[in-house]
């Protein structure tokens, strides 16, 4: 089989207008015009990160079948990374040689790669690559990857935005009503809150641990928001309220400070999402970083990679929890003895009531079967390859230059 040709598509939730941002911290709450802790500046997180977007790679093969895989965040390099440099070390070669497609990709991006927007594009090809292997063979990826080890994913819902309390304690009690037995909040406030945002930081915890009792799982995410000082304080503070873990105390590259943290507080530490290849989870994993990890196959150099710090993670007996819950990483879970649950975004009623027209977020609708969690799970994913079966109008519609 042969490599003829590789897409990318550009898909963005430009065509739906304003973006209205929760209130939460975020890495560049530091500076007060990117800040939105009172949902005052809405538009705070679109001023740097962009409307929110992804490429979708598409692998053609003499062979007739096509496989597609997805990066996200800087759109514009990814495409270009892919248009430009991958496709002309792939375009050619047997995509069941995924290994050594992985590796030159790798080296051949070196100049201007190894972390960020060049591992990205590799991730969306490499996905693509695997989606081959399962659709040319008929199978499940979870199964190539030597699984299934789970009947089914549990997953975690993954919101909670601190938008007022009362809206807060309601959306708790619909995740625990619909079956959830875990879920993750947001923090709103940072270091540049003081002693004020702290206490409404804990108010935030305290509200879903008061909502939904003491067998639910609770964890935060400060999204890099935080340094060391203030995350070892503001920890200690929510060591009452037994939470999972807590998310991106600090900025990935703190190995040091993450490590720190780790030591002074009786919270487990996760972190991972911005992190990439197997040499960035090596850093976190041997400097004793997390306890928990948090690769984005989507990001972290695709399946092919995330089975590398998979492993690794596994040597540390550190447990691995991707970021988000796309098909791909359903089918890593289902496949890793290492990677106990998914994340899931369920949409809450207050937003629903708030953004009527929008019954479901863009990346669900551009593919055919997005996951669906039921009573708190994910069945495990349908369909031969990554179940990566495109809904053709969602993507035009979504389509950006
Ligand atoms: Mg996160």
């Amino acid at each position: 089989m042969e490599i003829t040709n590789i897409t990318a598509t550009k898909v963005s939730t430009e065509s739906w207008g304003e973006f209205v941002e929760f209130p939460l911290v975020t890495v560049m709450s530091k500076y007060e015009e990117y800040r939105n802790a009172d949902g005052d500046n809405p538009q705070a997180r679109r001023k740097w990160m962009g409307p929110v977007g992804d490429v979708v790679v598409e692998v053609e093969t003499n062979a007739g079948i096509t496989g597609i895989g997805h990066g996200n965040w800087a759109t514009g390099a990814i495409e270009t990374i892919v248009d430009e440099t991958l496709s002309k070390l792939v375009v050619g070669e047997d995509p069941r040689e995924r290994e050594k497609l992985w590796d030159m990709m790798y080296r051949a991006t070196i100049p201007f790669g190894r972390k960020g927007a060049a591992v990205e594009a590799m991730s969306a090809v490499d996905l693509a690559l695997w989606d081959i292997a399962g659709k040319e063979t008929n199978k499940p990826v979870y199964e190539l990857l030597g699984g299934p080890v789970k009947d089914e994913i549990p997953c975690y819902a993954s919101n909670l935005h601190p938008v007022d309390l009362e809206t807060l304690e309601r959306e708790a009690l619909e995740y625990a009503e619909a079956g959830f037995d875990a879920m993750k909040l947001r923090f709103q406030h940072g270091p540049e809150a003081g002693r004020q945002g702290m206490e409404r930081n804990e108010e935030v915890v305290k509200t879903v641990r008061e909502a939904v009792g003491h067998e639910i799982k609770i964890a935060g995410d400060a999204y890099m928001g935080w340094d060391v000082r203030y995350a070892k304080k503001m920890i200690s503070r929510l060591e009452k309220y037994d939470m999972e873990w807590i998310e991106e105390p600090v900025i990935p590259d703190d190995i040091d400070g993450y490590a720190e943290i780790r030591k002074s507080v009786d919270v487990p530490i996760s972190g991972g999402e911005h992190e990439f290849t197997r040499w960035g989870a090596k850093e976190l994993l041997e400097r004793d970083a997390v306890d928990i990890i948090q690769p984005d196959v989507h990001r972290c150099g695709g399946l092919t990679e995330l089975q590398r710090i998979d492993a690794m993670a596994s040597a540390h007996d550190v447990p691995v929890i991707p970021h988000t819950g796309t098909n791909p990483h359903l089918h890593f879970i289902a496949a890793s003895t290492n990677a106990p649950m998914a994340e899931y975004f369920p949409i809450p009623e207050w937003y629903k009531e708030q953004q009527e027209d929008k019954d479901s977020t863009y990346a669900d609708a551009i593919y055919q079967n997005p996951p669906n969690a039921e009573d708190g799970v994910l069945a495990l994913p349908e369909g031969v390859g990554l179940s990566a079966e495109l809904n053709r109008e969602a993507l035009d519609y979504f389509t950006v230059e």
